[in-house]
C-alpha cells in the first residue's frame, strides 16, 4: 500500500480519536476525569495528531454544549435546520468557534465550567504561524511520499482533517440514518455501524442521553472507542464516570428522512 495511503488512514482514525475521546466526551462532556498530567498528555498529543487543524478543547468544549443546550434553534451553532448548506454552517461553526476562543462571544458560565485549559500552550498551538509550519510539513511528506498524482488529492483533507470530520458528524447525523428515540431535534444514528468515526455516528443515542460514555445504546451498535476507553481506565490513566449505564428504553427504531423527529 503506498505510504500516503497509511498515512492518511492512520492520520484519519487518530484524529478521530482525539476527537471523541478527548475534546467531545472529555472537553465538554466530562465522561471520565483524568489527572492534570495526564490531561495536559493528551492535549500535547492533540496538537500533535491534529497539527494544522488543531482545535482549543476549550473553545470546542463550550461550543459543543451550546450545540445540546440549543439543538436545532437559531442558537445552535452548527445546524442543517438554520444553515441551510454544509458550507454555510461550517462557515458559522467557524464564527462562532473564534468566537469563544478570542472571547468576543458572551458565554454564560455554566457552559465553562470544567472544561480544561491550557493556558500557557494553547495560544501557541493555535498560532496562525505553527499552523503554516504544519501545512509545509504535509506538503513536504508528500512531496517525499507521493508515488502517483492522484494521491494529491488527500492533502486537502489531511490539511483540515478535524474540522472535516466534524462537518460531516454535524450535518449527517442531523440529516440522515435512523432513530432510536424521538426528541424535539433532527439528531439520528447515522448508520448502525461505524467504521469511520469511532463511535460518533451513534448522534441521536448521544442526544437522548448525553451524559453517558459508551455511545452503542443497542446490542447491534457497537461503539467502537469503548473498549479503548476501558483499557486506558484498566492502566489507571482515565476514571469512568459512571452514569446512566442502562441506556433508556428506544421509543422505537425507524428509519427516516431528513424531516425532523415529532
Ligand atoms: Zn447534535
Ligand atoms: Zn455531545
Amino acid at each position: 500500500m503506498p505510504v500516503i495511503l497509511i498515512f492518511f488512514i492512520a492520520h484519519w482514525y487518530l484524529t478521530i480519536f482525539i476527537h471523541t475521546f478527548f475534546l467531545h466526551r472529555y472537553a465538554a462532556h466530562q465522561h471520565w476525569t483524568m489527572s492534570q498530567p495526564v490531561e495536559r498528555f493528551f492535549h500535547f498529543i492533540s496538537w500533535v495528531i491534529t497539527g494544522s487543524a488543531y482545535l482549543s478543547p476549550f473553545a470546542y468544549g463550550v461550543m459543543h454544549r451550546i450545540h445540546h443546550a440549543y439543538t436545532d434553534t437559531e442558537k445552535d451553532p452548527h445546524s442543517p435546520q438554520y444553515h441551510g448548506n454544509i458550507f454555510n454552517m461550517m462557515w458559522q461553526t467557524r464564527q462562532t468557534y473564534f468566537g469563544i476562543w478570542k472571547g468576543t462571544v458572551p458565554v454564560d458560565e455554566k457552559f465553562k465550567t470544567g472544561v480544561p485549559q491550557w493556558r500557557a500552550f494553547e495560544p501557541f498551538a493555535h498560532h496562525y504561524a505553527v499552523r503554516i509550519s504544519w501545512i509545509v510539513l504535509y506538503i513536504l511528506f508528500y512531496a517525499t511520499f507521493v508515488t502517483a498524482p492522484w494521491q494529491w488529492l488527500l492533502l486537502p483533507a489531511t490539511i483540515v482533517m478535524s474540522p472535516l470530520h466534524g462537518a460531516i458528524i454535524n450535518w449527517f447525523s442531523h440529516r440522515v440514518g435512523y432513530v432510536n428515540y424521538k426528541l424535539k431535534n433532527t439528531s439520528t444514528n447515522l448508520m448502525p455501524v461505524d467504521f469511520f468515526f469511532l463511535g460518533e455516528v451513534f448522534h441521536n443515542n448521544h442526544h437522548k442521553a448525553p451524559a453517558r460514555p459508551n455511545l452503542g445504546f443497542r446490542k447491534f451498535e457497537f461503539d467502537p472507542l469503548w473498549p479503548i476507553v476501558l483499557t486506558l481506565e484498566k492502566l489507571r490513566m482515565i476514571k469512568i464516570n459512571r452514569v446512566n449505564s442502562t441506556p433508556p428504553v428506544i421509543d422505537g427504531p425507524g428509519y427516516r428522512s431528513d424531516t425532523a423527529a415529532a
